[in-house]
């Protein structure tokens, strides 16, 4: 039983990158980019599978990275434009981030002064992140730049005192900042753009004519169906048009919405409490870590909230952590042992954010084209030994 190769524990667990819905994710961003003549970057903290970079390099302008590595796939692998972000860049990485990155963006007046200078010398566009001080999230406080106490951005404040006060900072390096970037949305739609885009403009539009770029960050999740597209294209012209500037976008998430799926398989049910609970073949703690640290529920294909239909059940882990659990759900039918588990739109802050606690494997990466699912990605046991 156990050695049967048509069984449902040797294909999976295992992620599909479904191509597609990731086309029709691009094609929406690409008319974005047409219609207005911004430019989208694939924020590569989200999703960095480098080999489907071929295809997504067709639509969009480039990349951006949150660390070193992510801008050196991104200048390898994607090409085009390479952006890189970090809340302060460690000194003895510095010259590698010129290596790679094209544009780079300080998080505070300090950075700036510490390495635009070098970002120059080296033929650089430079960018200052602000924070316009403006929440519009509502949930997940982790996620909000604009907190109270946040260390992202500049405030207008900051600035202003560095302008006025510091004469070194106005008069030798805020020329040298070509651009203004902010990021504060997360899985946002275009009208808490339009908020905190007019917060932007009120607190720092006088500095923005003296730039050649806007980047509005992250968080638009433009491919999502109700996203209102048309109120996103009005604010970019707007910009491009007041300020003459390039804008930019950098989603993750709205580039591989829905374009991959995570299949598991039920290899326990144990009962406990009055809750019954299935125990899958893969885990929530190692392989889709965001569903416990974000937190959410991820959709399962077929599955209702608990309840909703007649048998609910806790879909958990199978490392030793207590709280490896994806969520609870209901299904027409009693699951049992070998019942395919589909969680569906995983293609985002998965396959970059697995791990190898407990020393379970890591999930193979297939990619869907057609009908036809190949494998691009298989890891191993050295997979784990090379990182202790
Ligand atoms: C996280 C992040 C992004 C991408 O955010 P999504 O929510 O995946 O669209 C873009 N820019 C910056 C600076 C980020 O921190």
């Amino acid at each position: 039983m156990g050695e049967d190769m048509d069984s449902i524990f040797y294909s999976t667990p295992r992620f599909v990158i479904q191509e597609e819905m990731l086309i029709k994710n691009l094609e929406i961003l690409k008319k974005v980019m047409d219609d207005t003549g911004c430019k989208i970057l694939l924020a590569q903290k989200a999703y960095s599978i480098y080999q489907t970079y071929p295809l997504i390099s067709k639509y969009l302008s480039g990349t951006t990275a949150s660390g070193i590595y992510e801008a050196r796939l991104g200048k390898e692998r994607f090409g085009g434009e390479t952006h890189i972000f970090s809340p302060a860049y460690i000194d003895a990485q510095f010259r590698q981030v010129l290596e790679y990155a094209d544009h780079v963006v300080f998080n505070s007046v300090g950075q700036a002064e510490r390495f635009a200078h070098e970002a120059k010398q080296h033929g650089k566009s430079t960018g200052l992140r602000v924070n316009p001080e403006c929440s519009t999230q509502k949930g997940h406080a982790i996620y909000d730049p604009c907190a109270p106490g946040s260390r992202l951005g500049c405030t207008i404040d900051q600035l202003e005192d560095a302008v006025k006060n510091n004469a070194k900072f106005s008069r030798d390096v805020m020329p040298l900042i070509d651009g203004l970037h902010f990021h504060t949305l997360c899985e946002q739609n275009s009208d808490d753009l339009e908020t905190t885009a007019k917060a932007f403009e009120e607190k720092f539009g006088k500095y923005l004519r003296d730039m050649k770029w806007v980047n509005f960050g992250g968080g638009h999740h433009i491919t999502r169906g109700d996203y209102d597209i048309e109120r996103l294209e009005r604010i970019i012209t707007h910009f491009r048009d007041e300020y003459d500037v390039q804008v930019y976008l950098e989603p993750g998430e709205a580039v591989v919405l829905n374009a991959g799926i995570f299949e598991t398989a039920v290899i326990d049910i144990v009962h406990n409490g009055g809750v019954d609970i299935a125990i899958l073949n893969s885990s929530a703690a190692c392989h889709t870590p965001d569903v416990i640290e974000m937190p959410y529920t991820p959709p399962v294909s077929g599955a209702g909230k608990p309840g909703e239909k007649k048998y609910t059940y806790r879909l958990a882990g199978c490392s030793c952590l207590a709280g490896d659990v994806f969520g609870d759900y209901s299904f027409d039918e009693p699951l049992k042992r070998e019942d395919k588990v589909v969680f569906e739109d995983m293609a985002l802050y998965t396959m970059v954010k697995t791990n190898t606690f407990n020393g379970i494997p890591l999930p193979p990466i297939y990619y869907q084209k057609g009908g036809v699912a190949e494998a691009i990605k298989v890891f191993g046991y050295d997979d784990f030994e090379s990182r202790l």
